[in-house]
């Protein structure tokens, strides 16, 4: 069979790294718009959960990348000030471009081809395969040739972030929250090498129009941005990567396949940051196309089927913690009136997917420390 991968982004790659591993004899290409060195962005977090459920891909994979990852074992919420620790929640980051650089050398040594350089411009490149497989990101080309097809749909949230580096090494995954002149203002940070974090500022649609920032230019906003976050940047500049404000856009697809193409990672469906699985969702999508191909050998029809049915529970379960966290970040600044530790709390909860009882049992200090400062006993 002959697959050709558009997007050599973390699905891509783990996809065409599995595939070519299960059948040498198989073409597997995989075609991308950038060189081989370049990408967007600083480092990805992972969760502890997310690494055992992408080793189920391949082990020995996951421990590759796991060499090159930091790694944390609290989260840190900073509310006016205070700092607030969450042990028992597990985390790991690794710059983005090392991430694709160990992939790319997966796929290299089991004879994956690698096309840098080559922009797919239209659908029409794309008779010469078997199988298309569309992981060419959020702005998918492949996806929106059909986009009745796929019943594609786009909702842009309210919230606008950025997506910074620091050349400071935060101890753990924290999220601080500052109100200054009327605005809130949030920045998600944590080191994914010895010295550099990633550093992603977020404010509300209120802050954005009444700070000025809907108006300002990118360089202007990350020097507020620089000025909010002074206290914590230690006086450190924000580094830029094609660092441009924007807001989140939702994309969901009502269908995930068409002839001979299948969606996968942000094609398919975008993760909203704040619940930080993006990379693992594409990843976990790559792994469940290669479970219904294993299944269903060369019926490529049967194979869609099955990867859409198996995979589509699981997507739609995260999809809705993850509208669930979106309108608790665009609600932050009514947050704000909690005090540290209810706000804190507040924040654990927003999915919905941690309740109470599992909060008290895998991070017994924080309850703890919860309860000494609200006197809300916890079970
Ligand atoms: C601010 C921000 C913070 C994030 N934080 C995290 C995080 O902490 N943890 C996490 O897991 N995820 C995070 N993500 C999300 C994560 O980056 C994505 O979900 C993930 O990269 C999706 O993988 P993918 O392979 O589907 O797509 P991408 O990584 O977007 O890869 C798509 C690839 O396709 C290529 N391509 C696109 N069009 C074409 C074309 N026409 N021809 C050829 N090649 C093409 C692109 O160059 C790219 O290399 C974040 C995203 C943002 C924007």
């Amino acid at each position: 069979m002959n697959f050709k991968i558009v997007g050599g982004g973390p699905a891509g790659l783990y996809f065409a790294y599995l595939m070519k591993r299960s059948h040498p004899e198989y073409r597997i290409r995989v075609v991308e718009q950038n060189p081989r060195d370049a990408t967007y962005g600083f480092g990805v977090v992972l969760s502890g959960r997310a690494l055992s459920f992408l080793a189920e891909g391949d082990q020995a994979a996951i421990e590759r990348l796991s060499a090159k990852m930091q790694t944390w074992t609290e989260q840190h919420i900073v509310h006016r000030g205070e700092l607030m620790r969450i042990d028992g929640s597990g985390y790991s980051a690794i710059e983005r471009l090392t991430m694709l650089q160990e992939l790319q050398y997966l796929c290299r040594q089991t004879g994956v081809e690698l096309q840098f350089n080559q922009r797919v411009d239209s659908i029409k490149d794309n008779a010469d395969c078997d199988v298309l497989v569309a992981a060419d990101g959020a702005n998918s080309i492949v996806r929106d040739s059909y986009p009745q097809a796929f019943d594609t749909r786009l909702i842009d949230l309210q919230n606008y972030f950025a997506w910074y580096g620091v050349e400071t090494p935060y101890p753990a995954h924290t999220l601080t929250f500052v109100a200054k002149d009327g605005g809130t203002y949030c920045a998600h940070h944590y080191r994914y090498t010895l010295t550099r974090s990633t550093f992603v500022a977020e404010v509300d649609a209120d802050t954005w129009l009444n700070s000025g920032m809907s108006v300002m230019s990118d360089e202007e906003r990350k020097v507020l941005i620089e000025s909010v976050f002074e206290g914590i940047l230690g006086g450190k500049k924000l580094i830029s990567n094609r660092s441009f404000w924007r807001r989140w856009r939702l994309i969901k697809n009502g269908r995930w396949h068409h002839l001979n193409i299948v969606l996968i990672g942000d094609a398919q469906r975008t993760a909203h940051p704040s619940i930080g699985s993006g990379t693992r969702l594409a990843m976990e999508d790559a792994i469940a196309l290669w479970r219904a191909f294993a299944a269903e050998g060369t019926d490529i029809a049967a194979a869609f089927r099955r990867y859409e049915e198996d995979r589509r529970p699981v997507r739609d379960k995260l999809n809705q913690a993850g509208e669930r966290s979106i309108a608790w970040y665009e609600n932050v600044a009514e947050k704000m009136q909690l005090a540290p530790y209810e706000f804190a709390y507040d924040y654990m909860l927003r999915t919905g997917v941690m309740t109470p009882q599992r909060l008290a049992k895998e991070s017994p200090g924080f309850i703890k420390r919860y309860t000494e400062a609200t006197g809300v006993a916890q079970v």
